[in-house]
Parts: structure tokens; C-alpha cells; sequence
């Protein structure tokens, strides 16, 4: 299958806001996508991420603000001529269709021809890795095959723009691995501009160009992955893309001090004062000299350990190291820092 738009689109979302009856869901997007670019909107239940995607498709009607594709505002143009492909968390097959029917349907509606309808569809089931599967109905096909079979469904139009509500979070762990490198690697084979939308931290930073952290109906930060993960801008992001230490300290010349031990900071332009420092379980080591702490508990995670240990002031830790060591519990360890953390105010 060629791509539609071999340049892509771009969306842009200036100050949207959408206000339902006593609750807004959206307050004041900004978001600038990119032709071609891949980017996940990354938040817990409820921050406004469905009502984001929902809005760009035209399914609900914005109070404020503007939403463009290639520069024009869309809020005049219908649901059905945004060309929008879209994929939802339930599988939303027709059941009394095949697979081949199901995926030909938006070309139906379409009024493209037979032929060509039956070619576009076969070449979409291909593309998903389906071709053979044509002839069956959705419930003889697991999970994952029916979320492939919605992808082909949502591509075969060509649409401008791909939408993506959290199409992995009813299969298992495994096949929810698979698919999303999957479609990654068929959004980069398009090009085709994509949203796409989970509660996943590991999900969003494994696929995404840029990732979209959003809280309570705002974007609280945006940026690569590794930006995210590296340089949160706030304790709640922090939070959202990984695993992180809260150390209270005391900035001072570009360092925290932390327990007695002086870190350098990854932003040293941050003013002298109280401070929490970010540290990473990765971060954090076991030494033969350093903040003496208690083990709490320890758990063998495969391929490393994951081990909780209390400071002397009461504050818990995690830290992250080879199976090789496995401190017993209630033993006093020694930690050293390694990597810069990040400070913030809270
Ligand atoms: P998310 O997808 O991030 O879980 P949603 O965009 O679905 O969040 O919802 C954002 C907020 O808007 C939620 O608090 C939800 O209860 C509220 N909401 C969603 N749809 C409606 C509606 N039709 N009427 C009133 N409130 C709604
Ligand atoms: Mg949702």
C-alpha cells in the first residue's frame, strides 16, 4: 500500500478548551504535530486525552479555541470529511462481516468501486500481517488480530491523520509489545501523521516522536522521550514517565546537597534553597561508603533486582542493580548517586 499523503499533515491545537456541563475537559491545548510525526498523549483516567483525540475527529464540538490541519481551521468540516483513520480500545468489528468486508467498509461508504475496493482491502490486510485472514468473522480472531483488522479498517481510506485511543490496553502484555512496534513501524512506512492516545508510560516513550504529558485537561510538558525522561519539568511527570526518588536537599552553587552528599545538578541554574531532588532507581548504588540506609524488602525482576531501603530520616528509596547482589532484609547498606539529578521546588 503507497501512502496517501507522503508528506503528511499537520495538526495544530491553539488554546482549546472544552467545557462539558460542570466539568472542562480540555483547558487551553497547545500542540503543533508535525507532518509525518508520531506523538502520544500520555496522562491518568480522566486528564482529557479521549476528549483531545475526539475533538481533533470532529466528534465533539470544541467551546474555545482552534484546531488546524495543514493550516486550516476544521471547525466547519463535518466527522466524515476530516479523513480521519481511527482505532478504539474495543475491537468495534461488524460481526456479521469478514474481516475482507470489515476493512472494505469505509471504502463502501466511499463509493469506491468493487474492484478496487477488494484490492485497497487486501493490500491493507496485508500490510497489518492479516492477508490470509480474510474470509473469517471478528470472533474467530484473537484480540490482537481484531486490532489489526481495525487498523487495516482505519487506513484503507488514506486518511489524513491516524487516531489511536489506547487501541493496546485490552490484550495481553506480549501481543500489546508486538502491535505497538507494529504500528510503529507501519506509521513510519505511511508517514502518516499520528495520535495516539494511553495511560501507558513504557508504551508512549517506546513509540512516540514526542510525548504529551497531560494533567487535568492541560499539557503539562511535551518532548522526546528521553527529554521527558531526563529533564521533567515536575514532580507529576516525573512520576508519569518512570520510577524516581524524592530526596529532599539543599541547593547551593549549581549542587544539591542530599544527605551530606553533594550532586551535581542536571539544570545547575536552579537558585540556592530547599530543594527535592529527582533520583532515578538506576541512579542509585550500593557502596562501601556513602548514606548508610536499611534494606526494607527486595524483588528479583528477571534480568535485576529492584531493592526499597529507609535513610535514617525515614525516607524510602529505590534502587535498581544486578541480581548478582541480593541484600537481606533489614541489613544496613551504603549508598553512592551516580548521574545528575533533577531538582524541583516540590
Ligand atoms: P481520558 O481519555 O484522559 O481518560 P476523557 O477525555 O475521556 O479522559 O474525559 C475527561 C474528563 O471529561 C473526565 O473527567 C470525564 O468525566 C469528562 N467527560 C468526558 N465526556 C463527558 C461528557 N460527555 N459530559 C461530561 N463530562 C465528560
Ligand atoms: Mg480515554
Amino acid at each position: 500500500m503507497t501512502a496517501s499523503t507522503p508528506t503528511g499533515t499537520r495538526v495544530q491545537f491553539r488554546a482549546v478548551t472544552k467545557q462539558y456541563p460542570g466539568h472542562r475537559a480540555l483547558d487551553g491545548v497547545d500542540l503543533d504535530i508535525a507532518p509525518g510525526e508520531f506523538v502520544a498523549l500520555l496522562g491518568p483516567s480522566g486528564c482529557g486525552k479521549t476528549t483531545a483525540l475526539r475533538s481533533l475527529a470532529g466528534l465533539e464540538q470544541i467551546t474555545d479555541g482552534e484546531i488546524l490541519l495543514d493550516g486550516s481551521d476544521v471547525a466547519a468540516t463535518p466527522v466524515n470529511r476530516r479523513d480521519m483513520g481511527m482505532v478504539f480500545q474495543s475491537y468495534s468489528l461488524f460481526p456479521h462481516m469478514t474481516v475482507l468486508e470489515n476493512v472494505e467498509f469505509g471504502l463502501r461508504m466511499r463509493k469506491v468501486g468493487a474492484a478496487s475496493r477488494r484490492t485497497r482491502a487486501e493490500e491493507a490486510l496485508e500490510m497489518v500481517g492479516l492477508g490470509v485472514h480474510g474470509k473469517r468473522f471478528a470472533h474467530q480472531l484473537s484480540g490482537g488480530q481484531q486490532q489489526r483488522v481495525a487498523l487495516a479498517r482505519a487506513l484503507v481510506t488514506r486518511p489524513k491523520v491516524l487516531l489511536l485511543d489506547e487501541p493496546l490496553s485490552a490484550l495481553d502484555a506480549k501481543v500489546r509489545v508486538q502491535l505497538r512496534d507494529e504500528i510503529r513501524r507501519i506509521q513510519l512506512e505511511l508517514g502518516i501523521t499520528t495520535l495516539f492516545v494511553t495511560h501507558d508510560q513504557e508504551e508512549a516513550l517506546a513509540v512516540a516522536d514526542r510525548v504529551a504529558v497531560m494533567k487535568a485537561g492541560r499539557i503539562e510538558q511535551i518532548g522526546a522521550p528521553e527529554d521527558l525522561y531526563q529533564r521533567p519539568s515536575s514532580a507529576f511527570v516525573a512520576d508519569f514517565v518512570g520510577v524516581s526518588n524524592r530526596l529532599p536537599g539543599t541547593v547551593s552553587g549549581g549542587e544539591i546537597d542530599v544527605h551530606g552528599v553533594l550532586l551535581p545538578l542536571l539544570a545547575p541554574a536552579r537558585p540556592d534553597g530547599a530543594a527535592v531532588a529527582l533520583v532515578r532507581p538506576e541512579d542509585v548504588r550500593f557502596a562501601a561508603a556513602g548514606v548508610a540506609a536499611t534494606v526494607l524488602t527486595t524483588s528479583f525482576l528477571g534480568a535485576l533486582r529492584r531493592t526499597r531501603v529507609a535513610l535514617a530520616d525515614g525516607t524510602e528509596l529505590a534502587v535498581q542493580h544486578g541480581t548478582e547482589v541480593a541484600p537481606a532484609e533489614g541489613a544496613v547498606v551504603h549508598l553512592a548517586f551516580t548521574g545528575a539529578p533533577v531538582a524541583l521546588a516540590d
